[in-house]
């Protein structure tokens, strides 16, 4: 880690921030009671601006503009060649403005720049590509039914789309949840992380900069239980979108029941095995599968946090596990060739090192990390346990940080069901040159997404989501456009059947 101490001193990034208020019916406001709330930069636990503090007067401010634009607005009435245009032109300038939009992810985020403006900020533009060709390809059917009936099915937006995201890849879920609502003539009354409140309003500026009519995006920053909960429980919202928890998804799902039952579509939690076989290249599975639990500092939902190894080549597998491990440039993401920044908040630091500690505990073998790295920041060392036991908290609870578990495995069924044996269900990573292997663990292993010698493959047609308590529905591709319609059935008696 010399090379990374010394890549270590935070960088000024150039970019100033101008955007901190709610975005409400096409304009930039402050929130009703006045009231502000600080984001940190995870780098050095510093103030980076304030940004008004929405709560329930402004969810409500935010849902009245979102209904007026759906039930008077041009929106759900533009053609959908001209709503698709405007996506498109808002993915245009989403690359014009990919520095500038990806400065503003890393500074509020802690992660690395080079991933944001490279990886992510394009990401999202091909995200808003893809469901501006959606747009004008969605169509009912014609039905044949018994009877003198024409019979067909229109497929309509469904309202006032609530959505609420996590601070884990704003702009992603950003683009994931607002791209098909969009493609399918919904308005929207979305939250922020309240760690993350920056680069959405940047996005959200774009969108009104692209042609994107007043009160059809509405953006709220705020926190869980004011805002949020709004969204969650209002009567005037038609769907709810959630991404985070699977604890706080119970919540959300809760209060949408006892309020108007809006469908939810929820993407929650997840504990991803990654499953190595006895005949892998050892170096390409060492690489795989640190990256499968360190992107983005370990905080991802479908991180590959469980690793399991075939006896055979454990030994040689964790050697160099940990070399690599050792190897891994943490520092300020804004320096070139930093592959690790900080965690987001000090909340998470102390969370994941509360594991950490419940790891060596349990008898878990720490083979190395395990500290805060630097003096100042959310920093952690890239973190190994071996011979991690399937009763160990470490290997059954979400970490949400830079810590591998690594256990060994004997066969196919037995890791099939200690795989299986998890309350989530969101991914899974498969690593092997036996393509029978790959089919039996691909059909038994009970998740959203199975990665066969790849992992965190995120293309915009590939869908998403969980199994279990990982949620339901999925986003991305065609599958996340059902989350945004209503079918209707239109049955016309036919007065004289020609037959
Ligand atoms: P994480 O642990 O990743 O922060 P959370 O589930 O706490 O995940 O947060 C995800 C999103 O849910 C955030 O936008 C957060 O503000 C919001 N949230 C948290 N608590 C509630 C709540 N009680 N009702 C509605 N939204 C909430």
């Amino acid at each position: 880690s010399t090379v990374a101490e010394s890549i270590h001193e935070p960088v000024k990034p150039s970019i100033s921030i101008s955007l901190t208020k709610l975005l409400i019916d096409g304009k930039f406001v402050d929130a009703a009671s006045g009231k502000r709330f600080p984001t940190i930069d995870p780098r050095t636990e510093e103030v980076i601006a304030h940004v008004a503090e929405g709560d329930e007067e402004d969810v409500n401010r935010a849902v009245k503009a979102a209904c007026k634009a759906f039930d008077k607005g041009p929106w759900p009435k533009m053609t959908a060649y001209e709503r698709s245009k405007i996506l498109i032109r808002f993915a245009d300038l989403i690359d014009e403005h990919s520095d500038e939009i990806a400065t503003l992810e890393s500074l509020d985020s802690g992660k690395p720049y080079e991933q944001s403006r490279n990886i992510e900020v394009p990401m999202v533009a091909r995200l808003f590509r893809y469901y501006a060709g959606w747009a004008d390809k969605i169509h009912g059917l014609t039905v044949p039914a018994d009877g003198a009936y024409s019979v067909q099915t229109l497929h309509e937006p469904i309202g006032v789309a609530g959505q609420i995201i996590p601070w884990n890849f704003p702009l992603l879920m950003f683009a994931w949840k607002v791209g098909p609502a969009l493609a399918c003539g919904n308005t929207i009354v979305l939250k922020t992380a309240e760690q993350t409140p920056l680069s959405a309003l940047l996005a959200g500026k774009l969108l009104h900069d692209a042609g994107l009519p007043e009160g059809v995006l509405n953006i709220v920053s705020g926190f869980g239980p004011t805002a949020g909960a709004a969204i969650a429980s209002h009567m005037d919202i038609d769907k709810l979108a959630f991404t985070g928890s699977t604890e706080v998804g119970k919540i959300v799902s809760r209060a949408a029941a006892e309020s108007n039952l809006k469908p939810v579509t929820l993407e929650l939690g997840g504990k991803s095995p990654f499953i190595i076989t006895e005949d892998s290249d050892i170096d390409q599975a060492v690489e795989l599968s640190h990256f499968a639990l360190f992107f983005n500092q370990g905080q991802c939902c479908c991180a590959g946090s469980r690793t399991y190894v075939h006896e055979s080549i454990y030994d040689e597998f964790l050697e160099k596990a940990k070399a690599r491990a050792l190897k891994r440039v943490v520092g300020d993401p804004f320096q070139n060739g930093v592959e690790q920044g900080p965690q987001i908040s000090d909340e998470q630091f102390h969370k994941i090192m509360g594991y950490i500690k419940k790891g060596q505990e349990e008898g878990a073998k720490l083979v190395t990390g395990g500290e805060r790295f630097g003096r100042k920041g959310y920093y952690i060392k890239p973190t190994i346990f071996a011979d991690v036991q399937d009763e160990m908290t470490i290997l059954k609870e979400e970490i949400f940080g830079p810590v591998q578990s690594i256990t060994k495995y004997k066969t196919i069924p037995e890791v099939i069901q200690r795989a299986n044996a998890s309350p989530y269900g969101l991914a899974a990573g498969v690593f092997t040159k036996n393509i029978d292997t790959a089919n039996t663990l691909s059909r038994a292993l009970r998740v959203g997404t199975v990665w066969v010698n790849c992992f965190d493959v995120f293309d915009a047609a590939i869908p998403f989501g969980g199994y279990k308590m990982s949620g339901h529905g999925r986003e991305k591709g065609v599958y996340s456009l059902n989350n945004y319609l209503q079918v209707k059935a239109v049955v016309t008696s036919i007065k004289d059947p020609a037959w």
